[in-house]
């Protein structure tokens, strides 16, 4: 148990150092000497990952470490502990967590708890999907995406079996909202840029599929936005199917609803989010859960039924003044992180919690080849002034100057010279391919 330094002070344990959680405990630091608190944040990384820049990360433009934010220089007066959290007993106000990669157990008790463990990737429930299929959520899928590229292209390079050789070179991504589309567009181009290093392979041959159900991608902006976005991707060489599903999955092809059997050796799910499982294991009562399994929350972000519980980001359900459910973005958990320190200080002070009032800035996709769509506010922008928005608005968004420079130098760095298109074979979340089919 960790006992705390001060007995009279008021412990806040919160679950999570994403976006939600970190930026609650950055924002609660101005408030710890005035509450007589400590605050007391766990995550299974030291770091939390800016998902703003983790496709970059996963295709090569930027470093992967420079994706991530290490949240020890950015909490300074918080107690931070890497733990991957097992359990919390409301009633006892403990929470139970594991030191990674140990099965040592440890508790911590809590005046007030903060659960802000964010979603999981939804894996479509197709046969094959669960074995064969990959995800973009964490660093390490990142690293293995950009590792899995260039392997792909050298095991294309020396194939003398054409089959296994189309495989290799198909990538399909599930899903053509923003991160799909997104992902697309940049693996197209570092497909593009790193086949040039090798002799037997020509761009055209390097294939990326978007696959997305309804009849346009990036169905959350204005349709004439998706078209651009659909057209550029087109020009980029990516083959756009609209009103299309995944049927199965295997190592070596897929099937869509199309009835077509195409050969890949590798696809990725980005069909939008699920609740994190761990959830299930916080023993918070079935009225506080809604049937996803995310956490239902009152508009002051308590969660339902409880007063010193309270949920933000991807794994709670909070509503705008009008019902409607914030969207699962990082602008909106960041917010949400703020306004529950806000609303915690108050409650330490005697005074009622307020409502989390926020508006959607605005939604940006960024395409590859230096194209994006923008929406913000009134304004609808595509192109290149896009692109230019997206980079200047998340670089001023990472928390702090000496990783904007990082961010910047990498670009920079990407202009002026070559990717290193190597395979460093050290991340194995991606399986081997297994026996090549026939497909077509
Ligand atoms: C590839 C990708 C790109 C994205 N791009 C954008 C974008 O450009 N703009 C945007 O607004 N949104 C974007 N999003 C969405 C955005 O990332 C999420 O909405 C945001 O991260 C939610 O914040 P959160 O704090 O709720 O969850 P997270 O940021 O995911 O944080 C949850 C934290 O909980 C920790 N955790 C989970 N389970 C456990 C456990 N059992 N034990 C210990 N720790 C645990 C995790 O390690 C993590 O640090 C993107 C998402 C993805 C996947």
């Amino acid at each position: 148990m960790e006992p705390k330094p001060n007995p009279a002070s008021t412990r806040i344990v919160i679950l999570g150092g994403g976006f939600a959680g970190a930026y609650c405990a950055e924002e609660f630091e101005r408030y710890l000497q005035k509450t007589n608190c400590e605050v007391f944040l766990l995550d299974r990384h030291n770091y939390f990952i800016f998902y703003p820049f983790l496709i970059e990360a996963g295709t090569g433009g930027i470093e992967p470490r420079h994706a991530v934010v290490p949240l020890r220089p950015f909490l300074k007066k918080t107690h931070f502990h890497t733990g991957e959290i097992e359990s919390v007993d409301p009633a006892l106000q403990k929470v139970f967590y594991r030191i990674p990669s140990t099965d040592q157990m440890r508790e911590v008790d809590y005046d007030h708890l903060v659960i802000a463990l964010g979603s999981t990737t939804r894996m479509l429930n197709v046969p094959g999907m669960r074995e064969w299929g990959r995800e973009i959520k964490t660093l390490a899928d990142a690293i293995a995406l950009r590792d899995r590229a260039i392997q792909m292209l050298e095991q294309a390079e020396s194939a003398t079996d054409g089959i296994r050789r189309t495989a290799s070179l198909h990538f399909v991504i599930v899903g053509g909202n923003f991160t799909g589309a997104e992902l697309a567009g940049q693996l197209k181009a570092l497909l593009n840029r790193a086949s040039r290093f090798y002799r037997h392979l020509s761009s055209l041959e390097c294939r990326v599929t978007l696959v997305e159900i309804s009849d346009r991608i990036l169905s959350a902006l204005d349709p004439e936005l998706s078209a651009y976005a659909a057209q550029h991707l087109s020009e980029l060489g990516v083959d756009v199917r609209l009103r299309t599903s995944v049927q199965e999955v295997s190592p070596d092809w897929v099937r869509l609803s199309t009835g077509e059997q195409v050969a890949t050796s590798t696809l990725i799910c980005c069909a939008g989010v699920a609740p994190n499982p761990v959830v299930s294991k916080l023993n918070l009562p079935f009225e506080s859960i809604d049937g996803k399994g995310y956490i239902l929350c009152n508009r002051d972000l308590r969660v339902r039924s409880f007063a010193n519980v309270w949920a933000i980001g991807d794994c709670a359900v909070i509503t705008d003044a009008k019902g409607k459910p914030y969207p699962a973005m990082a602008q909106h958990a960041l917010r949400e992180g703020r306004v529950l320190a806000r609303n915690l200080a108050r409650v330490l002070a005697g005074q009622p919690p307020l409502p989390c009032d926020i508006k959607t800035r605005g939604s940006i996709a960024a395409l590859g080849d230096h194209r994006g769509v923008a929406r913000i506010g009134r304004f609808r922008v595509s192109g290149v002034t896009a692109w230019l928005i997206n980079r200047a608005y998340y670089v001023w968004a990472l928390p702090g100057w000496s990783r904007r420079l990082r961010i910047v130098s990498d670009w920079t760095l990407d202009l002026l010279f070559s990717r290193d298109y190597v395979h460093l074979g050290a991340h194995t979340t991606i399986p081997p391919t297994g026996n090549t089919r026939r497909a077509a």
